[in-house]
């Protein structure tokens, strides 16, 4: 899907977004499923061409005519593939879409969501000069976006950081370094005290946890993991070892609405709290992120966001919206309540395979 503007990170830029969807039909139902881990391995070491691939000869073979009964019964027969979580998820979310629409109720209902409605909040990539951003962060808070995320990456970054906060004093918003860091900027880190930022997002490696609680117990701003937590095990681990005091849960990076759901409920049990972040999905992958931000330990507006936002035209229906200032609702639609628009579909597909049973 190409972006209205081409999206700025650390990590380098994107003018359109690499989907992988799936769909699963089962007893007259069909669950849909999007994963979208960009057209590099750049985000991390998947990439949307690969994890066709993968899908096509390894996952989809190993579950074609299972009966499965729960999110983790599809996991355990995926078990035998290490890693590829963006792979796993794409299946993983067309599983949850179908079982919540065989139980008659939406997606958020069955996960224990607590409500329909959920906060979401206004992000800025690196843009090309500082009187934009100030623009855009005014715009955006006009709006009555409750909070600001900022990308940061070297050439944009302290003194970024700084103009911001003297514009906008009482302005809640932190920073995502995308892993571009180490921890030989500790002492940059340490300057950024100064400017109350809500959290630091990713500042280290994408697979690093044992520097980022080197460097939590170095500054008082509280550090986010992103790209780290790519399993349960390594979300405990973070916790354990002190690598962050929040975590930002994304069901493609961590493998699916079945592992965001344990590293939700183990991240309320140790006291850490949640928000949802997304990988500029179409409407069906970003209503996944939606129903996950209703869960009870998401303590921070979402990385949810309209259609318009980055797309002329979404791929899904319905496209997403606002609802009311820096809020959007839920659908009340069974599953999932957003699939692809046929046409849209055709006209965007690169690649497909059918499996039949
Ligand atoms: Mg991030």
């Amino acid at each position: 899907m190409p972006l209205i503007a081409p999206w700025t990170t650390a990590y380098g830029s994107d003018d359109s977004i690499h989907s992988v969807l799936v769909r699963i039909d089962s007893a007259g139902l069909c669950g849909w499923g999007e994963s979208c881990p960009l057209q590099f391995p750049s985000y991390s070491p998947e990439w949307a061409a690969g994890v066709f691939m993968i899908l096509r000869d390894v996952l989809a073979p190993l579950v074609l005519g299972k009966t499965v009964s729960s999110g983790q019964d599809l996991q355990a027969l995926l078990s035998c593939v290490k890693g590829n979580p963006f792979a796993k998820a794409a299946l993983d979310l067309a599983w949850w879409d179908h079982c919540a629409q065989s139980r008659s109720q939406p997606l958020w209902k069955l996960i224990n969501g607590r409500s329909d409605t959920i906060e979401v909040g206004a992000d800025f990539g690196v843009m090309d000069n500082l009187d934009l951003l100030l623009k855009g962060i005014a715009a955006a808070t006009q709006q009555g976006f409750k909070r600001i995320k900022l990308k940061f990456r070297p050439g944009w970054d302290v003194e970024m950081v700084a103009v911001v906060r003297r514009s906008f004093p009482d302005l809640v918003f932190h920073i995502d370094c995308n892993g571009a860091y180490s921890l030989q900027d500790a002492r940059m880190f340490e300057e950024l005290d100064q400017y109350g930022l809500a959290m630091i997002e990713q500042p280290l490696a994408h697979d690093d946890l044992i520097d980022h609680a080197q460097l939590q117990r170095r500054i008082k701003t509280p550090i986010c993991l992103d790209e780290s937590i790519t399993s349960p095990d390594n979300a405990r681990k973070a916790i354990e070892i002190g690598a962050c005091r929040w975590i930002n849960l994304k069901p493609g990076r961590a493998g699916g609405i079945t592992r965001v759901l344990e590293i939700h409920d183990l991240c309320q049990s140790a006291g850490v709290p949640c928000w949802i972040g997304s990988m500029l999905e179409s409407s069906l992958g970003m209503s996944f992120c939606l129903a996950l931000a209703t869960l009870p330990n998401i303590k921070y507006p979402s990385d949810v966001f309209p259609s318009r936002r980055f797309y002329r035209k979404d791929l899904a229906r319905p496209s997403l919206e606002l609802f009311g200032p820096g809020r959007m609702k839920l659908s009340p639609a069974n599953g999932v309540g957003t699939q692809p628009d046929p046409d849209e579909l055709a006209h965007l597909t690169v690649e497909s395979a059918v499996f039949t049973a």
